[in-house]
């Protein structure tokens, strides 16, 4: 299921990553800078598309019990979205 995030939402986030992938969980594979974040750059409007794209994205929740705003929503490239996705729970 495809989670709804209001645009100008998702805006305000892409521009706090500096339009870079959020992901920090130690245990995904991404390419990690020496903060263990993911290096993947990602691609304005990609989110909106339905293709797997190396520079893809989507926006996820923080925490599914709270509705979307801009502390509770990371911004993660294809990669590291489907690790999460894929975590138990
Ligand atoms: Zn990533
Ligand atoms: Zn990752």
């Amino acid at each position: 299921m495809r989670q709804e995030f209001p645009h100008t939402l998702v805006r305000q986030a892409y521009d706090r990553c500096e339009h870079r992938c959020e992901c920090t969980n130690p245990n995904c594979d991404h390419d990690a800078d020496k903060y263990g974040r993911c290096t993947q750059m990602l691609r304005w409007g990609a989110w909106e598309e339905e293709n797997d794209s190396p520079d893809s994205w989507e926006p996820h929740l923080i925490d599914p019990d709270r509705p979307p705003y801009i502390s509770n929503i990371c911004l993660l490239c294809t990669n590291c979205s489907q690790h999460a996705a894929t975590q138990p729970g």
